[in-house]
């Protein structure tokens, strides 16, 4: 069988030198050592300040918006993983849907100012698949509207334009480090933050609300990252560039191979791709379902990401017309780095038959 996921491991050497230190240290969580180090990196490697590590993207999307004070109405996409929309329910504000463009499946800009009240407090948009949304014109929205944005850039590991990464952009950019994603620590995530003062305010909040004198100061709650999730993104991060590398290589032979047979997301901003997924459009929703099951059939996982469309879940009567159409037609095709190139070969091939037996 050939899932469409597989977490990447290290070399276990290396994660068992880590794992050694925190023995001989005994200090397993706290912001220890190795989360200090893993904090230092990824603020380098990525070209950020302020990154906050955290024990999840989804409690990573909550605190961003304790943090930003958020009340009221939130204006997101409906084309996302469910922990968009469930953060913000669960933080008692009342999600607000704009449909995404056809193309980038981001937000489309000229969605979301009808939809502008005075309840409203911020917008929360999503690069999807790592692919980057209009950041320009949603800080134009934003700024004309007062509106606070938060970036919910769980598939944006190591998106740049110029040599400006995509996490610098909105008030917090927050992203899961989960064993699926293109970078992982286990479970995991992090804040990046612009405010200063805030940035601090996470820091304790994170830590039960309390102060660096071991003071309350607010309320808190507990987000720590541990150790061990810290030492597995330290060996991770080490071998990044050929995790990228890999990948990059089997998109590009999925899209040689599939040609013009399908449809592909556009990247329409100028920033880098990731290749975190492999999405493909097809033609409509019946030629979707006989790929899916030949590909089955053929022990091949695939994954209708994002279904079942969020208005269905939280039960809004907004009609989000492309992001359904989408639901309907995409597919995601296996991708990790250990996928061999002769694996995409054969998939590419059932993909065709699958289509050719029915058109
Ligand atoms: C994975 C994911 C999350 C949640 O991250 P976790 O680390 O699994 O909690 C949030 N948003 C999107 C778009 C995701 O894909």
């Amino acid at each position: 069988m050939i899932p469409v996921t597989k977490p990447y491991l290290p070399e276990r050497d290396r994660f068992h030198r880590y794992v050694d230190e925190i023995y001989d240290r005994n200090w397993l969580t706290n912001n220890g050592p190795l989360v200090s180090e893993l904090t230092n990196r990824l603020e380098s490697y990525l070209g950020v300040r302020n990154l906050l590590l955290v024990s999840n993207g989804t409690i990573a999307l909550q605190l961003a918006y304790k943090l930003l004070n958020l009340k009221g109405e939130v204006i997101t996409t409906p084309f996302t993983f469910a922990a968009t929309s469930s953060s913000i329910i669960w933080e008692g504000l009342c999600p607000v849907y704009a449909d995404v463009s056809p193309e980038s499946y981001n937000l489309c800009i000229e969605n979301i100012e009808s939809l502008i009240n005075e309840t409203t407090s911020a917008i929360v948009p999503v690069h999807v698949y790592g692919n980057a949304c209009d950041v320009e014109g949603l800080a134009r929205i934003a700024h004309k509207y007062n509106l606070k944005i938060i970036y919910d850039a769980a598939h944006a590991f190591d998106v740049s334009k110029d040599g400006n990464n995509l996490l610098n952009y909105g008030d917090v950019s927050t992203i899961s480090f989960h064993a699926t994603k293109l970078f992982h620590t286990i479970e995991g995530g992090a804040l990046i933050i612009k405010d200063d003062e805030l940035y601090e305010k996470a820091k304790s909040m994170i830590n039960f609300g309390l102060s660096s004198t071991g003071l309350l100061g607010k309320v808190g709650t507990n987000a720590k990252m541990s150790e061990v999730n810290a030492a597995m993104g330290l060996c991770n991060l080490e071998e990044i560039n050929k995790i990228k590398a890999s990948r990059k290589n089997l998109v590009a032979l999925y899209k040689k191979n599939l040609g013009d047979l399908v449809k592909y997301q556009k990247n329409d901003t100028g920033f880098s791709e990731n290749y975190s997924y492999m999405p493909i459009l097809f033609k409509n929703y019946q030629q979707r379902h006989q790929v899916e099951h030949l590909l089955l059939k053929e022990g091949i996982a695939t994954r209708r990401y994002f279904y079942p469309s969020l208005e269905e879940v939280y039960a809004s009567d907004q009609k989000m017309t492309v992001s359904r159409e989408l639901a309907d037609r995409i597919l995601c095709l296996p991708l990790y780095s250990q996928l061999r190139e002769e694996d995409v070969v054969r998939i590419v091939a059932v993909i065709k038959i699958a289509i050719g037996e029915h058109s």
